[in-house]
């Protein structure tokens, strides 16, 4: 048993953990300790590119229209509440971080510079080194938590919750972990924050890291915390067609500012300021029909490119392109999980005890489809939120946001539960994956062949056999640990993706291409009910 006295253990160093852990330094301040299974500066937050949109004072932009946009591409299953939350509270939160010292670009005048970028009626998303802001987020947040953290386990992966029942109810009490030796800990905390990012790895083209794995959403499953919207995995539609892992990523700001999208014949097909998932499906389709593996991204009109957006300048050049001659090469890859853990409008679970924030949850800002630079934003809101309520006594959620129709309460946007039946371990009596890369290599494939921007009956019921006798692995290493956390958050996508018979924002059935009124609800895993 490590650290029996810490207050709140965050999972995961992104911006919504370490937005959280330095929150929980500041005034009234809590024992935090950081448990994160790479080194603390490694997340999907640093890959981070175009920035955060938020709406600052004195400018003829309005939260109204940043609410509107953001309810627009959520296809109409975001939570209202939630998303006003994000756009008032956003503003203060991101001159908090300048505060701490994050660098924003700012104009020849010293006012913050702001981009356009598509889903966003007005230019309104600040950005830090041209196309670096998730870096520059994470090195300001980094360094404070190294100077106010009580403990920073880097290299430490969380296996599962540690759920215990002292009379007054089941409760999450802190997580086993494996040590960087691989020794397993029990480590104990009142509260526990999942923070542990995305599951872009569910897919064979990515954007995201090799640590976004979907953990704390398989754990929470595995715990029978409620999940819901797993079946949105956003797509974005521009990654750069190039077998880097992750997949550099050609950021919205560049069609913001004027590049154009072509396919094989060279011919424009999609307004390219459209929300990401009018863009992916319109490529998918258009590389259907010409049977290509990928499209163009003309940039050869922007000027002073390199210098604008010295990231992807040095991506791109770095496999020989340059972007004032060349087409650039781009596919639709994994890069956003809309869904996770269910919270109220404070972060709290279906779990007392048991917190969630960023990517892991879903809080219902982003609804069937996120829109572009909120999630950063969400992670910056959000993460806070969760230490103001462990410091107002809280405890348990309530029957706010998105988790008023899990609790049973009257919600704008209803709920379906849905049962989740997790497949059992392998037949092989000692459970082992002779070839764990192996195995996660066959996973994403079949992901992404039958479960990735288009989908329909016959392909997700394909792709089950390949999913299911990894559900149940009992882990001996973090490796092994991984797959078995992706085959069942793979297994609840693919669930929730059977049972949603229609289009919606990131979920695109090729036997349903139609939304369905009907089904305007969120579908559920697990939770009360
Ligand atoms: C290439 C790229 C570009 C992007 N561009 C933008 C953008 O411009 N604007 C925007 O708003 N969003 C953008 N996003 C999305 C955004 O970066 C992420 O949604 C956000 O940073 C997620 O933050 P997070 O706090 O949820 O976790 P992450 O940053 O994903 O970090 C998760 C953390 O959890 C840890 N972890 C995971 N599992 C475990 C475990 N089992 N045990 C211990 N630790 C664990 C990881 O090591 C990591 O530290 C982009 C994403 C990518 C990949």
């Amino acid at each position: 048993v490590v650290n029996p006295e810490l207050d709140l253990l965050v999972l995961g160093s992104g911006v919504g953990g370490l937005s959280a852990a330095v929150r929980a330094a500041g005034p009234g301040s809590l024992r935090v300790g950081v448990l994160t299974k790479a080194r603390l500066d490694q997340s999907a937050t640093r890959w981070a590119q175009g920035g955060v949109a938020a709406v600052l004072g004195g400018d003829e932009d309005s939260i109204d229209l940043h609410l509107a946009d953001t309810l627009a591409a959520g296809a109409g299953l975001c939570d209202t509440d939630a998303v006003r939350i994000l756009v008032e509270e956003g503003p203060g939160r991101v001159s908090e971080l300048i505060a701490l010292g994050a660098l924003f670009d700012r104009d020849p005048g010293g006012a913050l510079a702001r981009a356009r970028e598509g889903g966003h009626s007005m230019a309104r998303v600040l950005h830090a080194g041209g196309a670096a802001t998730g870096a520059e987020i994470e090195r300001a947040l980094v360094e404070a938590v190294h100077a106010t953290a009580a403990a920073v386990m880097e290299g430490w992966f969380a296996l599962d919750l540690l759920v215990s029942d002292s009379g007054t109810g089941a409760r999450c009490s802190g997580v086993r972990a494996l040590d960087v030796d691989g020794v397993v800990h029990d480590v104990r905390a009142r509260h526990v924050v999942l923070a542990t990012g995305g599951a872009g790895q569910l897919y064979s083209v990515t954007t995201n890291p090799a640590q976004s794995t979907g953990d704390g959403v398989a754990m929470a499953l595995r715990a029978g915390v409620a999940v819901a919207d797993v079946e949105f995995m956003q797509f974005h539609p521009t990654a750069l067609h190039h077998p880097a892992m992750p997949r550099p990523l050609l950021s919205e700001a560049l069609r913001g500012h004027g590049a154009l999208l072509r396919d094989a014949d060279g011919n424009r097909f999609v307004d390219e300021l459209s929300p990401r998932d009018v863009v992916a499906r319109a490529m998918t389709g258009r590389m259907l029909e010409q049977g290509v593996d990928h499209l163009w991204l003309d940039a050869t009109m922007l000027e002073r490119f390199d210098e604008r957006f010295p990231t992807i300048a040095a991506s791109v050049r770095s496999v020989g392109l340059d972007p004032a001659r060349d087409l650039l090469p781009i596919a639709p890859a994994a890069h956003y999980l809309s869904g996770g853990v269910v919270t109220d409008l404070d972060g709290a679970t279906s779990l007392p005890g048991l917190w969630a924030c960023a990517e892991a949850a879903c809080t219902g800002v982003h609804g069937a489809n996120r829109l572009a630079s909120n999630s950063l934003l969400e992670g910056m809101v959000f993460g806070p939120r969760v230490v103001e309520a462990v410091l107002a006594g809280r405890d348990g959620p309530r029957a706010t946001g998105a988790m008023r129709g899990v609790l049973g309460a009257e919600a704008p946007v209803g709920v379906r539960h849905l049962a989740l039946a997790l497949p059992p371990g392998p037949p092989a009596a000692d459970g082992e994956v002779p070839d764990v890369a192996k195995a996660r290599d066959e996973l994403q494939r079949a992901m992404t062949a039958g479960a990735g921007v288009l989908r329909s009956a016959a392909s997700l019921a394909a792709t089950a056999p390949a999913v299911a006798p990894l559900v149940g692995l009992r882990p001996t290493g973090a490796a092994e640990a991984e797959l078995a956390n992706l085959a069942t958050v793979a297994w609840a996508l693919l669930r929730s993706a059977e049972a949603r018979t229609e289009s919606r924002g990131a979920h695109n059935r090729s036997d349903h291409p139609e939304t369905s009124p009907a089904l305007r609800h969120r579908l559920v895993l697990g939770g009360p009910g």
